[in-house]
């Protein structure tokens, strides 16, 4: 079980389930969303993740028309994002996890559009936009 919420705590959520994969985003909208220089995401099953405190703080917002960013109206934490044609899957924002977990499977994406600021030279696969 995954345990997770915002920073001021008013949302809370459990994941029925693991963490089987890290995507770090560089792309502009998850620079900006996050206030830095990447964002660190997984997919996981809309239907095992279950918000146990806070779903009326759930606000979203929408950089495209058919993804919404879901994030606290009190903190501002982003919390996950959606796509409209797949309401199974939910992108879990990692850092809102409390639960320490350990996944091997970590790749970045949109690396043509990193900050100009932030090498990412470590040992994971590197893909221009996405993965392939
Ligand atoms: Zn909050
Ligand atoms: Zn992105």
């Amino acid at each position: 079980m995954i345990e997770g919420g915002c920073l001021c705590g008013g949302i809370r959520y459990q994941y029925d389930g693991e963490i089987e994969e890290i995507s770090i985003c560089h792309c502009s909208q998850c620079r900006k969303a996050q206030g830095s220089a990447f964002a660190a995401v997984s997919p996981v099953e809309s239907a095992r993740l279950r918000f146990i405190a806070g779903t009326e703080l759930l606000k979203e917002f929408r950089a495209t028309p058919d993804k919404a960013r879901v994030f606290c109206a009190n903190c501002g934490s982003p919390i996950y994002s959606s796509k409209d044609d797949l309401p199974q899957l939910k992108r879990l924002r990692l850092g809102t996890v409390d639960t320490p977990f350990v996944c091997d499977n970590a790749f970045h994406i949109f690396v043509d559009s990193k900050a100009s600021w932030w090498d990412c030279n470590d040992r994971y696969p590197r893909f221009a936009e996405r993965k392939t």
